[in-house]
């Protein structure tokens, strides 16, 4: 399927590794010309270096923290005019939330749900006046199915999810379309380290962390960042301008509603 995506411009944030960089991966398999963001400026030029080898499109790193205003500057700055946005940052720490400040709550909603909002307001009506735009915003499976331990994850993104729901029906006339992509266990360093976290607090070792989380998923197995590059590429997609405001939960089956 041509997704018709050839000589569109896309920026996706927090890149260098995980399904940032396979969202990037993706969209540079179309033809889509790149600026991608990470803060280690080492490990992204690493990545768009190989972005570039294999796919021969334009790949722009720009080093900088997305959470900060100079650091969405900077990456707007190289691509004031993007057809795709892709919002992506770490996530926040697991925890109890009688152990979170205040300060800890600025910093969740800042990356996970303000710095999506400053993103996409910065963008959203140039896309509408162009008449093509693609938002698509990294969340997380715990949008729908609350992870206690993630309170902060829990409340932060449900605040971006709400947002989009109203903005999305906005745009959409325009040919601008918002999503969420939801993702559950995917192969990346974040889940080794949730992963890793877990075996100490079993005294049970990573490998047997790692079989007993896969055997719980109905897929037994983890997701692979390459399912989530394609779902993010589909999303951006000229054929998908008629999905807005949804939330697509790439999971395995894990979430065990019908809707
Ligand atoms: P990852 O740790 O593999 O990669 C994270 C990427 O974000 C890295 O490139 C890192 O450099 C970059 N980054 C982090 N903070 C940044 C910042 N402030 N500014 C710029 N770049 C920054 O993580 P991942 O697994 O790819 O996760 C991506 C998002 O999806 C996270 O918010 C994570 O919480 C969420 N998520 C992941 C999973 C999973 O199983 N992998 C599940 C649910 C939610």
């Amino acid at each position: 399927m041509n997704l018709n995506l050839q000589g569109r411009k896309a920026i996706v944030c927090a890149a260098s590794k995980g399904l940032g960089r396979a969202c990037a991966f993706a969209l540079a398999e179309e033809g889509v010309e790149l600026v991608i963001n990470a803060r280690n400026a080492e490990a992204l030029e690493q990545t768009a270096a190989a972005i570039r080898t294999a796919t021969g499109v334009r790949v722009v790193a720009v080093p900088a923290d997305i959470t900060t205003e100079q650091g969405r500057t900077k990456v707007l700055a190289a691509c004031p005019e993007p057809d795709i946005l892709v919002t992506n940052a770490g996530g926040p720490p697991a925890g109890d939330f009688r152990d979170w400040d205040e300060q800890a709550w600025h910093d969740a909603l800042d990356a996970n749900m303000l710095t999506p909002i400053f993103l996409i307001k910065a963008v959203v009506d140039g896309m509408m006046a162009r008449g093509f735009g693609r938002i698509v915003n990294i969340t997380s499976g715990a949008v729908k199915a609350p992870i206690a331990v993630l309170g902060l994850s829990n409340g932060a993104r449900s605040g971006l999810t709400g947002f989009v729901a109203g903005l999305a029906r906005e745009t959409v006339a325009r040919n601008v379309t918002i999503n969420g992509l939801l993702p559950g266990p995917f192969d990346t360093d974040r889940l080794h380290s949730v992963v890793a976290a877990e075996a100490e607090r079993l005294e049970i070792t990573p490998n047997e962390a790692r079989e007993r989380r896969m055997q719980a998923n109905p897929a037994k197995r983890f997701g692979r960042p390459d399912e989530f590059g394609a779902a993010c590429a589909f999303l951006c997609s000229e054929q998908a301008g008629f999905i807005t405001g949804q939330n697509l939960l790439l999971d395995g089956g894990q979430y065990p509603g019908t809707f």
